[in-house]
């Protein structure tokens, strides 16, 4: 993945530009007064966190990426917009050249060195008669030879340098041992010893199947912890990962559906059942890094945690928190608005199920197998979770009860997209409640919270382990994962942008190419009444600027070859050419078509991008009728006339370039 896309990945836009821009949401969209022109009454700026990308319609009418906006709100070039949301996002930028190299070979050193510690602690496990307790173990959770092996099972010696003394000898230093975690150091004494003891060890890998860090639990009962992970390290990012996504994700595809559980033995437990779409968080809340890996296989996510989990009781004690501080806060944690934001914002269906009391996935499998896809199938949707949690124990009796209740769940109901959704909740709150519905809806809540995002603290951006509104699944790269571009599995929704997003890759592909098809588009596009292709056209960054310095390189005259562009790029710039160098180049038979498909395939994407602004323009024209906001109402209907005169020229264009290609067809 590029560093820019990493970095959108970490950061949501919206987050990002609401802290200088105040923005309102509007279904799933967001608006504002651009910061960019001179401004009437009427918030011209939109943001649009499905795509990640914000556009202005009035004055100025640009838009882009995160990236652009933070270039042109603070006046900084794309290279310190990147360094700048680098280092707000975590993401570490490699320095070019030599040292970039030289951090490659030392990272793949490292993986080599776990994938060897895994089979170090596997072979034990297998074999060595001091791991007789670690056997037993795993004979009494009734894993047979196959999981122990898929999952590659370990035992770590009781000793403080067994693993150190074996590695040495295979000459890595203890430094290394250290930064990958086998190594404990204590400055203080200046000593290093086995970090992982007389543990049942379990390698946790990453999406790759690459071991990047383990998970260890105690064989005696009273060891402590319990379970005991690797530190953080350059490879080994507990926030990130989800125990057994290696092997589940095919299985998440084929079933439209992810188990997210507490345990590895669990996830253990489920494949060796045969239910293989179940990942494990690792001992901290869910994180929004881990939701937006797994949106890329499925928009359906059920959490089947534990009764006492951390995750379900971080989200009621955020609700507890809630309850006790909402005169004084408007920030809640990781909670259920936080998962019912979520799905609204990722379009996905979020659902919990409540294991029976002192039972996990791992016991409820082994015991009957089959009762586990009908515990799943109970899985309720977050509203109707707390719902049920936060009346469970509620008094009839008590008024003011009631009321709390009342205040907590209110704000989840108003965040719901859906209106048929949120109306089933508000009769659904009204009933358990036994109060009347227009009576619940004339609560008074504590703070105006349903409009108002939360801004992210510096803190909240920075800690990994933090839940944070949700952002949605990036744009794949592409071809996404050199497979057509049909076959994303998470769904409809943003397949109309990723063809816009292939059709400008394409379209900057063929001119590295052919740099001459440039003009030619452009000399087209203009005879059937169009404006020549201009950096507005593109959502990257990284592609605005390419457009940029391929116009700049061809229009001084200078023939422009891939090389010779190559060398004026900076690192950044040429990744993102290096990736669209995995696209074909158009065949020679085609070449004489080039400039003509090209131009079809701007039209196509000018339209499609059109179409979407009307849909936001008519959802804000409807507001300010109901809202009786004449001046707004006028702007909108002004901006929606324009639109379609524009989309109308675009149709004619397009006519008349099929006409073209018809007759020439019919010629030849
Ligand atoms: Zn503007």
């Amino acid at each position: 993945m590029s560093v820019t896309q990493e970095i959108k990945n970490r950061l949501d836009i919206v987050d990002v530009i609401s802290e200088t821009v105040q923005l309102r949401k509007s279904g799933r969209t967001y608006s504002g007064f651009c910061p960019f022109h001179a401004n009437t009454r009427t918030p011209a700026f939109h943001v649009f966190p499905d795509t990640q990308t914000w556009h202005c319609f009035g004055a100025c009418s640009e838009g882009g990426d995160l990236f652009n906006f933070v270039m042109k709100q603070e006046g900084l070039d794309f290279k310190e917009a990147l360094v700048k949301l680098a280092d707000r996002a975590g993401v570490t930028l490699d320095q070019p050249g030599a040292g970039s190299q030289k951090k490659k070979a030392a990272y793949q050193k490292q993986a080599d060195l776990l994938a060897a510690a895994a089979d170090y602690f596997h072979q034990l496990f297998l074999h060595a008669p001091q791991a007789k307790n670690a056997r037993r173990y795993v004979d009494g959770r009734v894993l047979n030879q196959e999981t122990i092996a898929a999952y590659k099972i370990g035992f770590a010696l009781n000793s403080w340098d067994a693993c150190r003394t074996h590695f040495n000898g295979q000459g890595y230093s203890d430094q290394e041992l250290v930064e990958v975690g086998l190594l404990t150091e204590n400055p203080d004494k200046g000593t290093r010893y086995d970090r992982f003891r007389n543990r049942l060890l379990i390698p946790i890998r990453d999406l790759d199947g690459r071991v990047v860090g383990f998970g260890a639990r105690a064989l005696e009962p009273d060891g402590i912890p319990k379970y005991l992970n690797s530190p953080q390290t350059n490879l080994f990012d507990k926030s990130s990962l989800l125990y057994g996504l290696d092997m589940a994700k095919r299985h998440i595809r084929e079933a439209r559906q992810v188990v997210i559980v507490e345990g590895y033995m669990d996830v253990m437990q489920a494949w060796q059942a045969g239910f293989r779409n179940v990942v494990a968080q690792m001992g901290t809340a869910l994180t929004e890094r881990q939701l937006t890996q797994l949106k890329r296989y499925t928009k359906r996510f059920v959490l089947a945690l534990d009764a006492d989990a951390a995750g379900m009781k971080a989200t009621m004690r955020g609700l507890q928190v809630a309850r006790e501080t909402l005169d004084r806060t408007d920030e809640v944690k990781f909670d259920a608005r936080g998962l019912v934001r979520h799905e609204g914002r990722l379009q996905a269906d979020i659902r919990i199920v409540t294991l029976p009391d002192g039972n996990d996935p791992d016991k409820i499998i082994r015991e009957d197998a089959a009762a586990w896809p009908k515990l799943l199938a109970q899985a309720k949707p977050v509203a109707a979770y707390v719902i049920g949690v936060m009346t469970a124990d509620l008094d009839p009796q008590d008024a003011k009860g009631k009321t709390a209740v009342a205040q907590q769940v209110i704000p989840l109901i108003k965040d719901i997209e859906d209106p048929v959704e949120r109306d089933h909740y508000w009769q659904e709150l009204a009933r358990v409640l036994g109060v009347d519905e227009r009576a619940l809806r004339q609560v008074k809540l504590p703070q105006k919270r349903a409009s108002v995002r939360r801004r992210p603290s510096a803190q909240s951006s920075a800690s990994p382990g933090q839940f944070r509104p949700p952002m949605p699944p990036p744009p794949p790269d592409f071809p996404p994962n050199g497979d057509e571009m049909g076959v994303r599995p998470t769904g409809r929704r943003p397949r109309g942008r990723i063809r816009s997003n292939l059709r400008q890759a394409n379209y900057l592909r063929q001119c590295l190419a052919f740099p001459r098809a440039l003009a030619q588009v452009n000399h087209k596009l203009k005879q059937h009444g169009q404006t020549a292709v201009s950096e507005a056209d593109f959502d990257q960054t990284e592609d605005k600027i390419l457009l940029r310095q391929i116009q700049e390189k061809t229009t001084d005259g200078s023939v422009v070859t891939i090389e010779e562009l190559c060398d004026s790029l900076d690192d950044i710039l040429l990744s993102r050419v290096q990736s669209l160098l995995t696209l074909p180049p158009t065949p020679e038979s085609e070449r004489d078509r080039l400039a003509d498909s090209l131009v079809l395939s701007v039209l196509n994407w000018r339209k499609e991008k059109i179409v979407k602004q009307v849909t936001e323009q008519n959802k804000l024209l409807k507001e300010a009728r109901t809202s009786g906001d004449l001046e707004a109402v006028a702007f909108y209907q002004q901006q929606l006339r324009e639109m379609s005169r524009n989309l109308l020229e675009i149709d004619r264009a397009r006519d008349a370039m099929s006409a073209v290609s018809r007759r020439r067809a019919e010629e030849t």
